[in-house]
């Protein structure tokens, strides 16, 4: 979900920070169970409740559940995006059945205390083929290279850039419609995130800027259609795709993850 409903970006303090990291880590923990639970036969109607009843008793809140993006003609009706194998986002959790040699990508937004962090998984069902193993291989890379490239004093482009530039290396394909995005005080906020870029380029990365890093990548080109539904993002040649998400802040010393446990 990328499409920004209220433009606002500023930087968060230290105590907002704090807030942050409390509740990126209890996504990281709830993203942890959902993990597990993924396996052959599961539907992925009980991944969403899954999600529901873990976020609920820290007080938490979805907060994709309900979220209208600028341009939707409803509002996401689930707390958690469930896109499998050629779906790339916002894949809408229901009656499909996962079976083994799937992959399935889990994205899923918390507002704990008033603020909000934003992480995605894709994960295996079962045994999955050397070239899914690879694609979800090469994402992960893919985000860590952009975390890592995520330093105060940087520019934005330097991000899109280490993404870029691994990611075709590999021979995959880069989603590009899609991006990260600010984070924080709202599920998505400005700046824009692209996972494609020049290094040196854009806005200059300042401490107490959060951000989601969020590289979608395919086996294929990469071009992406949304499905009848209104939501769910698919490759359109039918080619598999992951899709992994941190939110960082970015510090005086380089870019701290925020959801991880
Ligand atoms: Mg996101």
């Amino acid at each position: 979900m990328r499409k920004l409903k209220n433009s606002v970006w500023k930087l968060k303090t230290p105590a907002e920070i704090e807030i942050l990291r409390a509740g990126g880590r209890r996504l990281a923990q709830i993203m942890d169970e959902l993990t597990r639970a993924v396996r052959p036969q599961i539907k992925t109607a009980e991944l969403e409740r899954l999600a529901r009843e873990e976020i609920k008793p820290a007080g938490g809140r979805p907060a994709f559940l309900n979220y209208q993006p600028a341009g939707a003609k409803r509002p996401f009706p689930a707390a958690l995006c469930v896109s499998v194998n050629d779906e790339v986002v916002h894949g809408l959790p229901g009656e499909r059945q996962l079976i083994e040699g799937d992959i399935v990508s889990l994205d899923l937004g918390l507002e704990h205390q008033g603020m909000f962090t934003d992480m995605a998984v894709t994960v295996p069902v079962g045994r999955v083929s050397a070239a899914a193993a690879k694609l979800i291989r090469v994402t992960v890379r893919a985000l860590e290279l952009g975390i890592a490239a995520a330093r105060p004093g940087g520019r934005l482009g330097d991000i899109g850039a280490a993404i870029e530039s691994f990611v075709s290396g590999q021979g995959f394909g880069l989603v590009r419609e899609f991006g990260g995005h600010g984070v924080g005080f709202r599920v998505h906020e400005e700046p824009e995130v692209p996972n494609y870029g020049r290094a040196g380029q854009g806005l200059e990365l300042q401490p107490g800027l959060v951000m989601a890093i969020e590289p979608m990548v395919t086996a294929g080109r990469g071009a992406v259609q949304t499905a009848p539904d209104g939501f769910t993002v698919r490759t359109s040649d039918g080619n598999l795709a992951a899709h992994f998400e941190h939110t960082i802040a970015i510090t005086r010393h380089g870019p701290e993850i925020l959801t991880r446990i």
